[in-house]
C-alpha cells in the first residue's frame, strides 16, 4: 500500500522525502483563486520520480452549481488544470463533488456534472483521469450521502469518473465507516484514493476539519480497515507539518501492513 501526504505546491519531492512518503498531492495554484496552473520547473522531475503524483483542483471549483458565474469557470479550471497535472505526470485530479444552492435540485447539479464530461469530450478529453472526492457538508452535496452518489454516477458513469474517498468528510457528512468500501464499490465500481483523515467534529456534524490520525473523533481502526478493504494509495490530509504527517503515515504503514 503506498502511502503519503498533500504537501506544499513549492517542492513536493523534498516534501515527500521529509515524510518518507511514497505518493503526494499538491495544488498547482493558490487554491483559493480562479487562476490557471503554474508551469512546473519540477515537471520532468516529478514525472520520473518513484513517487505517485497526484494533483487536487482548487476549492472554488463547484461544476454542478445553476449559478453561471461559477459552474461554466469551474469547468473551464478543471478541464485547464487536468491537462496541467498531466505535465507532473499525475495519477488523478481529485475535485469536490459540489452541490447546488437550496432550494435549486440536486437533479440539476447532477446534469451540470454530466455536461461537465461532456465539455471535456468535446475537448478531447481530461488529459489526466479526474477523481471525484465525496464531500463533509451541503444538503444539496452530489457526493455526500451515497443515494446522491448513486443518481451522480447513473449519470456519469458511462464517462468512466474515479472515485477519491474522504473518511474525514465520511464521518462529518454522515456515512459510517464501517463497510464504507463495499457500500461505495457498489455504486462506483472503483476507488482510486484514500484521503486517510481523523475528524475534529462529531459524525455528521458536516464541519470539515481534518486531525492527525488518533487525534480526532474517528476510531483509528476503522481508518486501517478502510484503507486495507480499499487497496487504493493514501494520502494523509492531516496538520502538523512534515513531523505531524510523517508520523501519522509511519502509524498507517505500520498498521496497514
Ligand atoms: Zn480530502
Amino acid at each position: 500500500m503506498r502511502i503519503g501526504a498533500h504537501v506544499d505546491r513549492q517542492d513536493p519531492l523534498a516534501a515527500a522525502a521529509e515524510r518518507k512518503a511514497e505518493v503526494v498531492q499538491f495544488f498547482l495554484s493558490d487554491p483559493q483563486a480562479w487562476v490557471d496552473p503554474e508551469e512546473r520547473s519540477d515537471a520532468a522531475a516529478l514525472k520520473a520520480s518513484d513517487v505517485d503524483v497526484f494533483v487536487h483542483a482548487p476549492y472554488r471549483i463547484n461544476v454542478a452549481t445553476t449559478n453561471n458565474r461559477i459552474r461554466i469557470p469551474s469547468r473551464k479550471l478543471l478541464f485547464t488544470y487536468a491537462t496541467g497535472a498531466a505535465t507532473v505526470g499525475a495519477k488523478g485530479l481529485i475535485v469536490h463533488g459540489g452541490h447546488v444552492d437550496k432550494p435549486d435540485d440536486i437533479g440539476k447539479g447532477i446534469d451540470n456534472w454530466r455536461k461537465t464530461f461532456v465539455y471535456a469530450q468535446e475537448n478531447g478529453g481530461f488529459a489526466t483521469p479526474v477523481l471525484i472526492e465525496n464531500t463533509a457538508g451541503g444538503d444539496n452535496a452530489c457526493a455526500r450521502r451515497f443515494d446522491n452518489l448513486a443518481r451522480l454516477w447513473d449519470a456519469i458513469g458511462e464517462y468512466n469518473p474515479g472515485f477519491c474517498l474522504d473518511t474525514c468528510h465520511a464521518h462529518a457528512g454522515g456515512e459510517n465507516l464501517l463497510g464504507i468500501v463495499d457500500r461505495v464499490k457498489a455504486i462506483t465500481g472503483r476507488i482510486d484514493l484514500i484521503h486517510a483523515n481523523d475528524s475534529r467534529d462529531a459524525f455528521d456534524s458536516h464541519r470539515d476539519r481534518h486531525d492527525n490520525i488518533g487525534n480526532g473523533q474517528i476510531d483509528p481502526d476503522l481508518i486501517v480497515a478502510v484503507i486495507q478493504a480499499a487497496g487504493a494509495p493514501v494520502v494523509v490530509e492531516t496538520p502538523g507539518g512534515a513531523e505531524g504527517q510523517g508520523g501519522d503515515i509511519a502509524f498507517l504503514r505500520d498498521r496497514v501492513g
